[in-house]
């Protein structure tokens, strides 16, 4: 029987707006063990203002997004306990190698590819993000909030959002929404996704795509066939940069609560893995960017749930692209 002292303290140690109501309710096997070894809800409160770096108006026609970020010595993140860098907490709910279902097919032009790829991991990241931004019954406020994240960090890194050529500091819920917004106008637009690619389907079998390289001359480019412009790389490294700033967010801000504390750290372990494979396959986001990260990418390359072959990239794999495929699939 819960005494009266015992509910103080349950409710001193749960964060009051960070946890969506239903939280608790779930994933019953991780409450059991919850007073020893499993993380223990760290309230993530901000010591700084929220209005700190408030800028509430005048943002909202950003015209691009800041490629810089920059280190915020003010965070409180040096006191926290990154339980998601422990293996033990880095479990997958899926098994199997998602090389797989990355690697691309034989006689599908590598634009056409990257682009379906750049949509399937959209599609999973909004899935994650949509935890975030699950109201709060008891606050009405998202999980993620101007309070509870006032800048977009990722442990001591802030990512900042470029407005008339000048880095802003924006809090994070902003930064989440209009990196969403700005990857699917990007998906969106005919140009840089073309969706009538009629005049390029005939040169699918002929040109397989697989031997562009990203570096290769202007004569030549990814997607070239399938009628993508000639920045359409780099407009997919552009967005998956992005995305893997939300990632690094939802787990440096996130994991505990409300991942953890619902059971869905494994899901987003396995939606993270499948982004980092895709990422390092098709060289996709430099190495550097993934640094807050990079303790989990790590493990996970120790197992090889990212396995060696996706580290070695896409264009290792010429001439014979397809043996990566076929011995991923025996997994
Ligand atoms: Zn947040």
């Amino acid at each position: 029987m819960a005494t009266f002292f015992q509910s103080v303290v349950r409710l001193l140690t749960s964060p009051p707006c960070h946890t969506s109501r239903q939280g608790f309710g779930r994933g019953s096997n991780k409450n059991n063990n919850n007073n020893n070894n499993s993380p223990r809800v760290n309230n993530g409160a901000p010591t700084q203002s929220p209005t700190a770096y408030s800028h509430s108006s005048g943002l909202m026609n950003s015209p691009s997004i800041s490629s810089t970020l920059s280190v915020d010595s003010a965070t409180n993140d040096n006191d926290s306990v990154k339980y998601f860098f422990q293996e033990k907490y880095a479990p997958l709910n899926v098994k199997g190698n998602f090389l797989t279902l990355c690697a691309c097919p034989k006689n599908v032009e590598l634009g056409e590819w990257l682009a379906h790829q750049i949509v399937e991991q959209n599609r999973l990241l909004h899935g994650m993000l949509q935890v975030i931004q699950e109201i709060n019954g008891l606050t009405g406020l998202p999980i993620c909030n101007e309070h509870t994240c006032p800048t977009m960090s990722a442990g001591r890194l802030t990512y900042t959002w470029l407005v008339d050529g000048r880095a802003a500091r924006i809090s994070a819920p902003k930064f989440i929404n209009r990196v969403e917004k700005w990857i699917v106008s990007k998906i969106h637009d005919p140009v840089m996704f073309p969706t009538e690619s009629t005049s390029g389907m005939s040169q699918l079998i002929t040109n397989g795509g697989n031997s562009t390289s990203p570096n290769d001359p202007a004569q030549d480019w990814i997607g070239k066939a399938s009628g993508f412009p000639q920045t359409f790389y780099k407009d997919c490294q552009g967005i998956m940069k992005q995305m893997f700033r939300c990632y690094a967010h939802l787990y440096h801000g996130h994991w505990e609560n409300p991942f953890f504390h619902i059971n869905k750290h494994e899901v987003l372990n396995m939606c993270f893995v499948h982004f980092v494979t895709v990422a390092k396959y098709y060289k996709l986001v430099a190495d550097k960017e993934m640094e807050p990260m990079q303790p989990l990418i790590d493990i996970y390359v120790k197992q090889e749930k990212i396995p060696p072959e996706a580290l070695a990239g896409h264009w290792a794999q010429q001439p014979s692209t397809s043996t990566t495929a076929s011995t991923a699939s025996s997994n």
